[in-house]
């Protein structure tokens, strides 16, 4: 193996990146390229959502019901395990990783993301799990509740649109992995105006709404490629490295 610069330099960066932003918006790709280019770990904090909600579907609980979901948070065990590709999403144990990602489970983690009592459950596991460094946390709210502190912010948009044929793209590539009567790839209509009304929920709720923390860089992907959008971020986190090189220098 080659023990190069980069090795080195990538050992020594324990800082946390935040990545936030509605669905779409190219937050997944962005976030695995500068997980692999800076060696942080990856933790998509969707996927527990995701997880929690499959757990609901599973035992019934209705998708309203705030006070059944927060006892139902409190006796769940949620885990993320950074891989290459995508994370290991361990639900009590149980690996859940090929079940999130329809079309059915995608609403339901939309819906029961509102609640406060879930919400907590969720940022308290992603604190523990970012609270050494050397991490890329993308979700609606790491650069405004669960790392406040984070070293880089950046808030990713791109038009509804343009989100939602990525969005559509994706599905058609994943098959809607899931139960063996998931239903069929929807229209391109349907995906966008899912994803317009999860965008509202996300927007709008009172709990940690969707926002760019105040300090956060804003990235605006629907004039450009997921390529360009990618390294536009990874110049964001290298002009904080360099920041701080210069800091560090001249103490
Ligand atoms: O990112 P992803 O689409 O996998 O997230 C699934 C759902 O979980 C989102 O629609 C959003 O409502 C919720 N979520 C959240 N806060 C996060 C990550 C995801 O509310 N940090």
């Amino acid at each position: 193996m080659r023990a190069d610069k980069t090795s080195e330099q990538k050992s020594k960066l324990n800082i946390v990146v935040a990545i936030d932003g509605p669905a779409g918006a190219g937050k997944s790709t962005i976030a695995r390229h500068l997980a692999r280019h800076f060696g942080l770990l990856n933790l998509e904090t969707g996927a527990m959502y995701r997880a929690f909600a499959l757990k609901a579907l599973r035992l019934d609980v209705p998708l309203d019901d705030s006070a059944a979901l927060g006892r139902l948070a409190a006796e769940t065990d949620i885990r993320l395990e950074p891989g290459d590709d995508e994370n290991r999403v361990l639900l009590d144990g149980e690996d859940v990783t090929g079940q999130i990602r329809n079309q059915v489970v995608t609403d339901a983690a939309s819906r029961v993301s509102i609640f406060p009592l879930i919400r907590a459950a969720m940022v308290k596991r992603q604190q523990e799990m970012g609270s050494k460094g050397g991490v890329v946390m993308e979700g609606r709210d790491i650069g405004t509740v669960v790392f406040p502190n984070a070293e880089v912010k950046i808030f990713l948009d791109a038009a509804p649109e343009v989100r939602g044929m990525r969005r559509y793209d994706q599905i058609g590539q994943i098959g809607q992995r899931g139960p063996a009567d998931a239903k069929p790839l929807p229209p391109p209509e349907d995906v966008i105006r899912d994803l317009r009304a999860r965008d509202e929920r996300d927007r709008n709720r009172a709990d940690s709404p969707l926002r760019p923390a105040s300090d956060a860089f804003l990235l605006d992907s629907t004039n450009l490629t997921l390529d360009e959008a990618v390294k536009a971020a990874e110049a964001a986190v290298n002009a904080w490295l360099a920041k701080r090189e210069m800091a560090d220098s001249q103490r």
